[in-house]
């Protein structure tokens, strides 16, 4: 059995193999996190930095998107239970 390919996870350092942790790849850019919690860690470093405003639009978007879909979600199994 081939060895997968092995990550180091980018905030705390510790190595973990593919399909363990949350690799996400982007052009050039790879982020590495072994787990959720690093990533949220990321996550929040990402937004404190004055330069984040450029995501501020794309964020909005995504969470205006994720809150239809549940809404739509909430409406559909209302349905169910009525
Ligand atoms: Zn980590």
């Amino acid at each position: 059995m081939a060895a997968g390919e092995l990550h180091r996870c980018m905030v705390c350092g510790r190595p973990f193999h593919e399909g363990q942790g949350i690799i996400i790849r982007r052009g050039e850019l790879l982020l590495e996190f072994h787990s959720a919690k690093c990533a949220a860690k990321f996550l929040r470093l990402l937004m404190e930095r004055p330069e984040a405003s450029c995501v501020e639009g794309p964020i909005k978007q995504i969470s205006k998107e994720l809150r239809d879909s549940l809404e739509k979600r909430r409406q559909g199994s209302s349905k169910v239970i009525a």
